[in-house]
Parts: structure tokens; C-alpha cells; sequence
């Protein structure tokens, strides 16, 4: 493996990564030197704790939904799961290529990913995961099994999926969960497989919980207080589960999570943009994280949304600091990879530049992935070249699905 001496010029500490690893060195020997003076300064990778990396397209030009919907279950209905069923192979990886070059472009280094694509179901997580590779992130894959298309054969599809994918892959830098869409798409059947599968599999459950009420409304009408108390019921709540929004869940439900061994992710933009409010529950916990449920992984802007809505609901700095920071926490239990400080002996997952700019060089596992500002991993413009190919051809099959979701 390469190594790469981060030059700091006297003005810190310069750091040697070998072996995807920090060690302090004041000299390059025969690594490969990436200037790091000047103004620049070095922080760790951030963390995206929940998106959707088959959203990747949606920044070309995606047509807007018609008739433009009303209320957050019609945004799913009309944007979301409409485009999750146009999607192939080739609009796939071309989606996910494109996210995961804008993310790390944006000192994103790892990605918390809940992926559906109910057309292309099997092999659907190796298109995720060799994107990934390629480009040089790191990555956690599930499929969020749902019965929304094709019922309970659907569902066992979506199980099997995360199965297959936890048993054969073999890549160093991505690995797998098994997931959920949501408790209100699902029967008691597929919740009860889904939590077996994970506790068999020794991984946690990634899945949306009371992002909107619908999902409330839902696990009532079928016997239960909540979605949360389903999951338990049920035994779907294993450690290190990914918990995402809890906009409707209280307080003790989100300790219940926590004692659990789980986590909350937070998505700040997208409960925004979607309308569905403010999760104030998520105070009783510090495992909570941050995600942008789809919108491009840019940590920075969802830190400063998360900021400007927090402290509008009456939350403290110091508890929105620890979401922020949170991603590390959450990504070290999921996958072992205790990212988040430059410090000797951690993976050497570094951000080299100012802060609120855009990073000067990115390093993932001791390898450069952005250097002086640009993707070295891939072409860039063909990555963009593809997404732009890809996306009139998924407008045109959303176009065609029309009004029967
Ligand atoms: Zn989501």
C-alpha cells in the first residue's frame, strides 16, 4: 500500500498513514508527500449516519412531482418511491458513483447507506459497494425490506439481499446491516425475520422510526403504543441498530434505544424540507448521529442546519456538538473503524483545509482520494457525464409508473 506523508511545513505535527493508519513523522522517507502547509489546517473524515445513495440523480434536473404532493406520505408516494422503482443497474451505479464523488469532494469519508431499489433487487448492494470501492469511501450497505410492491415475497427479496451481501463480501472497506424501509410498510412476519436475521448475522437493524406520523397511526391501528415498541415486541431492535429520524418518538423511547446498544440518526435538512418537524425526543440520548437522508453529504451545511433548528427548538450547543461528532462513535461500532481524530494508530481518514471551505485533500484508509481540490479515484467528468446520461432515462420511467403508487 501506498504511503502518504502529510506535510504540515512546522506548523503542527506532519502525519505518516501507512497502512491506513496515522503515525507521527517528522520525515517522508519514500512516501508520496501531499503538501498540507500553508493555511490548511486537518480534521477527520465526517460521517454520514443515513442517506440514500440512489438518490444520487436527483440533482439533474429531476421533474418536479405532479400533482405536487401535500403532505409528507404523497412526497413518498409521488417523489421517492417512484423513483426507487424506475431505478436499474446502470441508473444505480451511475447514482451512487456521482454521490459518493460529491461526498467525498466534500470531506465525507464514510456513508451510513439504506438503499431500495424494488426492480433490481438481487446484486443491488454490490453496485453500492463496488462504487464505493472505486471511488475509495467507506461504506455500510443494507436493503430496506419492505412489502409496499410485491408483499411478503417482496420482503423476503430485500432480507435476502442484506444475507447475501453480509456472507459474501469480502471488500475492506465497506460492509453490510441488514435493513427495513419503515415498520408501516411491513408485517408482523417480515419485522419478526428481519430482527432473527440480524441477531443470526451479529449486525444491527437500519430502519426509518416515526419519521412521519403515518408511521405511528400505522403500529397503533395494528395493536402496538408505537413503531419503536413494535420493533421491540418483536425482537427487531438488536445492538448497533441505526435508528433514522424518531421525529414522533418521546424521550423514553429514544432511551429505550439507547439502552438497547442503538442509535438515532438525525436528518436536519430533510425533516425540514419534508415538513414533518423537529425530533425532540432524540435530547435523552447521546448516541445520537447526523445524516442527510439523501440530500448531498455535506456535512457542513447539515451541521449548520442542525444548529439553526436546534437552537430554535431549545437545544444546548454542547448537545448539538455530540451529534455532530456522534457519526465517529456510531461508525467505530458498525464496522470497527474508529475514524474521527488525528491522532496516532487511527485510520488515517483526513480532511486537509479550512473549515467551511471546500477540502484541499482528502485520505481515506492512508489513500488520497481528492487531491489539490480534485477526485483522483475516478474522472469526475465522466462520473457527471454518466449520472447526466442516466437521468432523463430514470425521469422518463418515473414518468411512465405515473399515478398507480
Ligand atoms: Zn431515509
Amino acid at each position: 500500500m501506498t504511503e502518504v506523508w502529510l506535510d504540515r511545513g512546522g506548523l503542527g505535527p506532519s502525519w505518516l498513514a501507512r497502512d491506513g493508519l496515522l503515525v507521527e513523522a517528522a520525515a517522508p522517507g519514500s512516501a508520496t508527500r501531499l503538501d498540507c502547509a500553508g493555511d490548511a489546517a486537518l480534521r477527520p473524515g465526517a460521517v454520514n449516519a443515513h442517506t440514500h445513495l440512489y438518490s444520487g440523480l436527483a440533482g439533474f434536473d429531476m421533474p418536479p412531482a405532479s400533482p405536487p404532493p401535500r403532505d409528507f406520505t404523497q412526497i413518498l408516494e409521488r417523489v421517492w418511491w417512484r423513483l426507487d422503482r424506475a431505478l436499474d443497474e446502470r441508473s444505480l451505479r451511475a447514482a451512487a458513483r456521482w454521490a459518493i464523488a460529491e461526498a467525498l469532494l466534500a470531506g465525507t469519508t464514510a456513508l451510513v447507506d439504506h438503499h431500495e431499489s424494488p426492480s433490481f433487487i438481487e446484486g443491488s448492494l454490490d453496485v453500492l459497494a463496488d462504487a464505493a470501492e472505486e471511488l475509495g469511501a467507506r461504506l455500510v450497505v443494507g436493503y430496506g425490506a419492505t412489502e409496499r410492491n410485491g408483499g411478503r415475497e417482496e420482503a423476503a427479496r430485500g432480507l435476502a439481499e442484506c444475507a447475501r451481501f453480509l456472507k459474501t463480501n469480502e471488500r475492506s472497506r465497506v460492509t453490510g446491516m441488514v435493513a427495513l424501509h419503515a415498520s408501516f410498510t411491513v408485517s408482523d412476519e417480515t419485522l419478526r425475520e428481519a430482527g432473527a436475521l440480524a441477531h443470526e448475522l451479529g449486525v444491527g437493524l437500519h430502519v426509518h422510526v416515526a419519521e412521519g406520523i403515518a408511521d405511528v397511526d400505522d403500529a397503533r391501528r395494528r395493536g402496538y403504543p408505537g413503531p419503536l415498541e413494535r420493533l421491540l415486541a418483536l425482537d427487531a431492535l438488536p445492538p448497533r441498530s441505526v435508528i433514522a429520524h424518531g421525529v414522533h418518538l418521546d424521550a423514553d423511547q429514544v432511551r429505550c434505544v439507547h439502552d438497547a446498544g442503538g442509535w438515532m440518526v438525525q436528518n436536519p435538512r430533510s425533516n425540514e424540507g419534508n415538513h414533518v418537524g423537529y425530533p425532540r425526543g432524540l435530547r435523552a440520548s447521546w448516541h445520537v448521529a447526523l445524516g442527510t437522508d439523501g440530500w448531498p453529504a455535506d456535512m457542513d451545511a447539515e451541521r449548520d442546519a442542525l444548529y439553526r433548528l436546534g437552537r430554535a427548538h431549545g437545544e444546548d450547543d454542547a448537545m448539538l456538538e455530540a451529534r455532530v461528532a456522534g457519526g465517529w462513535d456510531l461508525f467505530g461500532a458498525l464496522t470497527g473503524a474508529h475514524v474521527g481524530a488525528i491522532e496516532a494508530g487511527r485510520p488515517a481518514d483526513v480532511v486537509v483545509g479550512r473549515p467551511g471551505a471546500k477540502p484541499r485533500h482528502v485520505i481515506v484508509a492512508g489513500e488520497p482520494v481528492v487531491v489539490d481540490g480534485a477526485l483522483v479515484t475516478a474522472d469526475l467528468d465522466e462520473v457527471r457525464a454518466r449520472a447526466a446520461e442516466e437521468a432523463p432515462r430514470l425521469w422518463a420511467r418515473m414518468a411512465e409508473l405515473g399515478g398507480d403508487a
